[in-house]
């Protein structure tokens, strides 16, 4: 008997957006690039023309100079970059005593970056997720020197979106510099650097049709040095040593390109995100939506039902063709607890079953139909036990 292959539909976007055809065709087109973009003969000309067109997509992406761009090798080093304790400002030294991070930052914002353990303090959020402004006002207040602020733009998990430019507010007049965390935001809601009031915002290829490997930090403000994180040669203007990867660089920009079109699609995107969670309601009915109170992102979901364990209900889908996540941090193919929903005060057993469905421009409403009759039969599984 003949068999078929069992079609997949995936809903896991905020981990790794499918490659877009036109960064497949950029990384494709460079690899067989032979210069070294530091080279001053015609390859090497070639391969910096790429990256430099790389970086004025990128720098339009969100509003900015393309000088303000470096590349990096992903969202984790670019936020490891910036949470750096000594920036310059127009050439004067600023030394940060400490790092203000939310309770809700990706773990690579969580480690700290290059500040001592004890330097950096966590700022908590309410029940909905979102940061506790009154709070960071207290703590830039109780301490000597200058201060550095870590919120993201969106959460990962829960899709959740800080109140970034009120931040902003309060960081700047007491003195600090904010760096924001805006992987989760690019191509899903419009991006300025500006109008968020950022002093560095990072960014991510892979979030938005780009390849794995390729990131960025932006500088919002002018006469912003950043030290180095990778030093031992002059790439990126000194501000990021090692040969770039132009691949990587050049998938990173024809993504950039396409997400800014594909804003277009949200408001699509929003409501097909709409009525999943209304069908996911009249199927399960105890169900919680981590952060259905507040703005989020137009295409995160996440949820969890009463009986039914995030791990097994992913396993069981996966089996069912359909690709979601579980709402707990996994990283290293280990689920554990979400830092997430801890700092929200959702309770340990609410959280074990936390689900994260993730959309794109791309998804379809024949897709959404597969994942609610896939979550039919995985729910119903359940609650027979
Ligand atoms: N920041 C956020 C909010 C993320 O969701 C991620 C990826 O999951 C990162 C940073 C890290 O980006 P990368 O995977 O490119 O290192």
């Amino acid at each position: 008997m003949a068999t078929t292959a069992m079609s997949r539909v995936f809903f896991d976007w905020n981990a790794g957006a499918p490659l877009t055809a036109a960064a497949r065709d950029a990384v494709v087109d460079a690899l067989s690039l032979a210069g070294n973009p530091s080279s001053i003969h015609a390859e090497g000309r070639a391969a910096r023309g790429l990256i430099e067109a790389a970086r004025a997509s990128v720098a339009a992406l969100c509003g900015v100079a393309p000088a303000a761009v470096t590349f990096t090798s992903g969202g984790t080093e670019a936020n490891q970059t910036a949470l750096s304790p000594s920036m310059e400002i127009d050439g004067r030294p600023v030394r940060f005593a400490r790092l203000l991070v939310s309770a809700v930052e990706h773990p690579s914002v969580m480690a700290g970056g290059r500040f001592p353990a004890d330097a950096v303090g966590i700022v908590p959020v309410d029940a909905d997720g979102i940061v506790d402004l009154a709070a960071l006002e207290r703590m830039l207040a109780d301490g000597e020197g200058p201060v550095l602020v870590s919120l993201m733009a969106a959460n990962n998990e829960t899709g959740v979106i800080q109140p970034v430019a009120d931040a902003a507010r309060i960081v700047h007049a007491a003195g600090g510099l904010l760096h924001v965390d805006a992987v989760q935001v690019a191509g899903r809601l419009p991006l300025s650097v500006a109008d968020l009031g950022a002093d560095v915002v990072t960014l991510s290829a892979h979030k938005i049709g780009g390849p794995r490997g390729a990131g960025a930090v932006v500088r919002g403000r002018p006469g912003l040095a950043i030290a180095p994180l990778l030093t031992g040669g002059g790439q990126e203007g000194r501000s990021r040593a090692g040969t770039e990867n132009p691949p990587a660089i050049a998938g990173f920009g024809a993504a950039a390109r396409g997400a800014i079109d594909d804003l277009a699609s949200q408001t699509r995107v929003s409501a097909q995100r709409d009525w999943f969670e209304r069908a996911l309601m009249l199927i399960s009915p105890g169900v919680t939506v981590f952060g259905a109170n507040v703005a989020r992102l137009p295409n995160t979901s996440a949820f969890s039902v009463p009986g039914v364990s995030a791990e097994t209900a992913v396993i069981a889908l996966d089996l069912a063709g359909v690709a979601v996540s579980s709402g707990s941090a996994c990283s290293s193919g280990k689920v554990s607890a979400s830092h997430v929903l801890g700092a929200m005060g959702v309770p340990a057993g609410t959280a074990a079953g936390a689900i994260r469905v993730s959309l794109g421009p791309s998804t379809s409403d024949q897709e959404i139909e597969r994942l609610l009759s896939a979550w039919q039969t995985v729910s119903h599984r359940f609650a027979r036990r």
